[in-house]
């Protein structure tokens, strides 16, 4: 998928994608939330790779995969080529 190469993004999809990354979403406040929620719906590439992290998000909660160790965390996020 072309989302791979984070530089061929506008800038300001690399942002959204930054926050989807980092887990920052959670704390970042209520505007910039509202904005990153109508960035993904107009954007193409930011809700394909959106909804990418939030399969990888459910499957860690659902098989409570915190315990893993980073690079276990690494192998299944390959898996999922994201
Ligand atoms: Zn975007």
């Amino acid at each position: 998928m072309e989302i791979k190469n984070m530089n061929n993004l506008p800038r300001s999809c690399q942002k959204v994608a930054e926050y989807s990354d980092k887990q920052q979403y959670a704390e970042a406040g209520f505007w910039e939330k509202l904005r990153i929620q109508i960035h993904i719906l107009h954007c193409r590439h930011c809700h394909a790779y959106h909804i990418k992290n939030e399969e990888l998000t459910r499957l860690l909660q659902n098989h409570q995969l915190k315990f893993l160790s980073k690079s276990e965390k690494e192998e299944i996020k390959a898996r999922l080529s994201l």
